[in-house]
């Protein structure tokens, strides 16, 4: 019998991995498009103040005017798209427009 955390821990590598698909599993990029968007509500999300506009991002986490996923240096993808894949949240799309408490400093507006 799986003690409770056992089971939340396999519950939550279950939660990873179903919505990358057996593609991400095989080693294939998949297009942010395609990725489930973070949802802010989520635990991982709300762990780490993640939300999808900016403006409304905590300053006491670390947010500064002009952060944003689009800038960050952990997000990967078409720099013109609006979700994002992001190296925080392997399996999810975030928003461009977004922001978390990993917000690492980018070369800039991407
Ligand atoms: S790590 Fe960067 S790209 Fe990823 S959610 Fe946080 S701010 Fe956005």
């Amino acid at each position: 019998m799986k003690t409770r955390r056992e089971f939340l821990r396999t519950a939550a590598l279950g939660a990873v991995i179903l919505p990358i698909g057996p593609r991400a599993l095989a080693g294939v990029e998949v297009p942010a498009e395609e990725l489930p968007r973070l949802r802010p509500e989520s635990p991982q999300a709300v762990d780490v103040g993640y939300v999808q506009d900016a403006r409304r991002a905590d300053v006491a986490r670390g947010y500064r005017s002009g952060q944003a996923c689009a800038n960050c240096n952990l997000v990967a993808g078409n720099p013109k798209a609006e979700w994002r894949s992001c190296a925080m949240f392997p399996g999810h799309a975030v928003a461009a427009t977004g922001w978390c408490g990993h917000y690492e400093p980018g070369s800039g507006p991407r």
